[in-house]
């Protein structure tokens, strides 16, 4: 159930030129209980006093199943956006109001799929982030496979990106392939893809009876990556989304 909860900034740092990683603790010292893959809600107010609030997913990896202490948010710079503006700018120390968790957006135990195509544009990445505990026992299990298509513009803008290798190295059965859609990395690696997430999907050739896909991040990513996987015989309880939408 969504609790109101005031959280103090702790640490912060760029994760890419445009994108602010930060990392909050319960005022009231409490954990955060969250099943990975949702999301908060900051609450604040405009310059003219109007009460407004944006949506952020919690990108904290925990072990999957316990209440968290930090909570960690990656907020992606949005030219004159309000929340930008605040969480672009507070300071270690700041207090904001936020509440949670939300969401739906979550890996669900009763899903028998033997591969899982978790896709991902931007700040998107951070549901899948925190599901790396869930992920790794999943493949304890055997028999199923996880691959990540996160797409981003250049190596700079893949966030996360070396987490993502490390688990890939650590985990044979999870593969993650940064699809670059505007230059290539400096020293490219064989995992890379050009192209847009949705492009690269061709390549997997998803199927209904393997497959289950998580699309998250750019609304037009996720619409065409829908499409693409509808037209490849998914249905659509086997297509979840999550849509990086202002929620004013
Ligand atoms: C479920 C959910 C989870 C989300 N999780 C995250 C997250 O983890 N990290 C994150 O950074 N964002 C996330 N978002 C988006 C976030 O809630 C805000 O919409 C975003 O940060 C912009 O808010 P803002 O107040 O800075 O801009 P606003 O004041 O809302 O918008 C300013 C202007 O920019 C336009 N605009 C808004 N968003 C974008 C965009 N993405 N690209 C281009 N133009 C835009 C608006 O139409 C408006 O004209 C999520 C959204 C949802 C619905």
């Amino acid at each position: 159930m969504a609790d109101h909860f005031q959280l103090r900034l702790v640490d912060s740092r760029m994760l890419a030129p445009t994108v602010r990683h930060l990392v909050f603790e319960r005022v009231d010292g409490q954990p955060l209980a969250f099943v990975p893959g949702q999301f908060l809600q900051i609450h604040f107010h405009y310059d003219d006093g109007a009460p407004t609030k944006r949506s952020y997913s919690v990108a904290t990896v925990g072990d999957g199943s316990s209440p968290v202490q930090r909570i960690e948010i990656a907020v992606s710079y949005v030219d004159g956006g309000a929340a930008t503006r605040l969480l672009g700018e507070l300071p270690v120390g700041g207090v904001i109001d936020a509440s949670g968790p939300y969401g739906r957006f979550c890996l669900q135990a009763g899903d028998v799929h033997p591969r899982y195509l978790l896709l991902a544009t931007g700040t998107g990445v951070t549901p899948y982030r925190a599901m790396l505990p869930q992920i790794e026992k999943l493949l304890a299990q055997g028999g199923r496979e996880v691959v990540l298509l996160y797409g981003a513009r250049n190596e700079t803008e893949l966030l996360y990106g070396e987490e993502f290798e490390d688990f890939a190295q650590s985990h044979p059965g999870f593969t993650f392939h940064g699809c670059l859609s505007r230059q290539p990395r400096t020293v490219p690696r064989a995992s890379d893809r050009s192209g847009h997430v949705q492009g690269v999907l061709a390549e997997l050739a998803p199927c209904a009876a393997r497959d289950i896909a998580y699309l998250c991040g750019n609304p037009n990513m996720v619409d065409a990556a829908f499409n693409a996987l509808k037209e490849s015989g998914l249905p659509v309880p086997q297509i979840r989304r999550e849509k990086y939408i202002s929620s004013r």
